[in-house]
């Protein structure tokens, strides 16, 4: 897959794209990643790519016409693209969709700015909006590495074990049972004692996987039920 990130802060960038997994895809070029600074297409010497919003109000709107002349500088290689916009209106982003994501051959990330984007750019140049989740950061570059690391981890040969993607959670509208390692017998700093349950050094296969279910639908139900009401898919 080839990534695309339109940016006023190209420094941003790898960030967390640069290391343990997805930096090893990048690097085994599992994906590519090229960062288009959208200052370079600024309508001044100094690069300046927002004004005022029409209408008064706080904060400054990237202008469209420098989001244009920067989308423009992009050749895509092939139809199988999508392009993203990435704001806290936007529809939000799910392991759903980030599944449908992962099978563009090339994707072109925007990340907004100050109060945002000037609306005829998202329109015009058919930009699909996305969200991160229902709160408000400073700018779209960290959703958008979100976004690129939820889709990378998708593409076959990305993970050392792709049997993990079939049990981790949402992949069946649960969420992913817990998890116990060494010490089996582990005492705290206050002298407490806690134990592994019994059922998972108990070499029992089909028991395990068993417990394994009640305890993802027991934990999706105090903590997601409207993950549940979606219904589970292997019933
Ligand atoms: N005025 C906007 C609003 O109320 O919806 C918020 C703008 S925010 C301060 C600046 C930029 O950060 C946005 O244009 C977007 O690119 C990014 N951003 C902030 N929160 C986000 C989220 N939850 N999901 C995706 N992008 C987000």
């Amino acid at each position: 897959m080839r990534v695309v990130i339109l940016t006023c802060y190209p420094e941003m960038f790898p960030g967390s794209l640069g290391h343990s997994i997805i930096g090893n895809a990048l690097e085994n070029k599992k994906f590519s990643l090229e960062i288009i600074n959208l200052h370079n297409f600024g309508i001044d010497k100094r690069g300046s790519v927002d004004d005022e919003p029409f209408g008064g109000g706080p904060g400054m709107v990237i202008r469209p016409d420098v989001i244009e002349k920067a989308l423009n500088s992009i050749i895509l290689k092939t139809h199988n693209f999508c392009k993203i916009f990435l704001t806290p209106s936007g529809q939000q982003l799910s392991q759903t969709k980030l599944n449908n994501l992962s099978k563009y051959d090339e994707m072109v990330i925007l990340c907004g700015r100050f109060e945002g984007v000037d609306q005829r750019a998202i329109e015009i140049l058919s930009f699909q909006e996305i969200s991160i989740g229902d709160y408000v950061l400073s700018g779209g570059e960290i959703a958008a590495q979100v976004l690129v690391e939820g889709c990378i981890r998708l593409i076959p040969g990305v993970l050392g074990h792709p049997q993990s993607l079939l049990e981790e959670s949402f992949s069946n509208n649960l969420l992913e049972y817990p998890h116990y390692t060494r010490p089996k017998n582990w005492e705290d700093t206050q002298g407490n004692k806690h134990e592994v349950p019994n059922v998972l050094t108990s070499g029992h296969h089909e028991k395990i996987g068993r417990w394994r279910k009640d305890k993802a639908i027991e934990k999706t139900k105090n903590l997601r039920p409207d993950l549940l009401k979606k219904g589970l898919n292997d019933e």
